[in-house]
């Protein structure tokens, strides 16, 4: 067997690996760093603050309306109970408890203000609510579909990292210190076969003299400067 299918057997073993690997990467990128999860969590938890601030606002309003009543309550005994006999003092009663009702009206304003403004933030955190509810449930189902998947991969890798260690002793040392150099500069691939007469890598097409030589020694595409491997 020739030093360059020795070689190429490796390519594809290590084109399998990196293959495997990107997606386990990209699996725990998925799983660690959910943006979605993280923007509907900072969402609610906006939603809750401003429902704690328009709550607040609401028993304010509340009280105001409360003591207003009480303040009336209050005017209108003195005015009625009998004890006070001087006009001008029942004329000055009767005025304050008729500004004391004009303006709890407008405190009253305030508190359906207050309450109608509270309603709609209750109707948008539970909806906050429920989307991030939601999220969680499908994230929890990807995850698990992930995770199986995850598995799958991580055999797949340990047996092809077990197909390595049998492919790489078979590669002459001074080929393989090329092979990682292109390796590292080529995207991964180093050795390219020919399909239909053109380097498989980069498509560019190879004489038929270009062809013949690469079955019995190294040579390397013209264009993209890989290793060629001819079968
Ligand atoms: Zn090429």
């Amino acid at each position: 067997m020739s030093a360059t299918f020795q070689l190429y057997r490796l390519q594809q073993v290590d084109s399998q690996i990196d293959k495997a690997q990107k997606r386990l990467d990209e699996i725990q990128r998925i799983i660690e760093n959910n943006t979605e999860l993280k923007r509907a969590k900072a969402y609610l938890a906006n939603c809750e603050s401003s429902h704690q601030s328009t709550e607040k606002t609401l028993r304010q309003a509340e009280a105001e309306v409360k003591k207003q009543h009480v303040k009336i309550e209050q005017t209108e005994a003195m005015l009625y109970g009998g004890t006070i006999k001087n006009p001008k003092e029942i004329q000055d009663l009767q005025n304050k408890s008729e500004s004391l009702k004009r303006y709890l009206s407008s405190l009253q304003d305030v508190q359906l203000e207050a309450m109608l403004a509270h309603e709609e933030e209750s109707e948008t955190l539970q909806s906050a609510q429920s989307a991030l509810d939601a999220l969680k449930a499908k994230l929890i189902q990807q995850n698990s579909q992930l995770a199986g998947e995850q598995g799958v991969l991580d055999q797949e890798k340990e047996r092809l990292l077990k197909e390595r260690s049998i492919a790489q002793p078979a590669v002459p040392e001074e080929l393989l210190t090329k092979y990682d150099q292109l390796r590292k500069q080529k995207n991964g691939v180093a050795i390219s076969s020919i399909l239909d007469g053109s380097c498989s890598a980069c498509g560019a097409m190879l004489t038929q003299s270009h062809q013949q030589k690469a079955r019995s020694t190294l040579v390397y595409c013209p264009s993209c400067k890989r290793m060629i491997y001819a079968s």
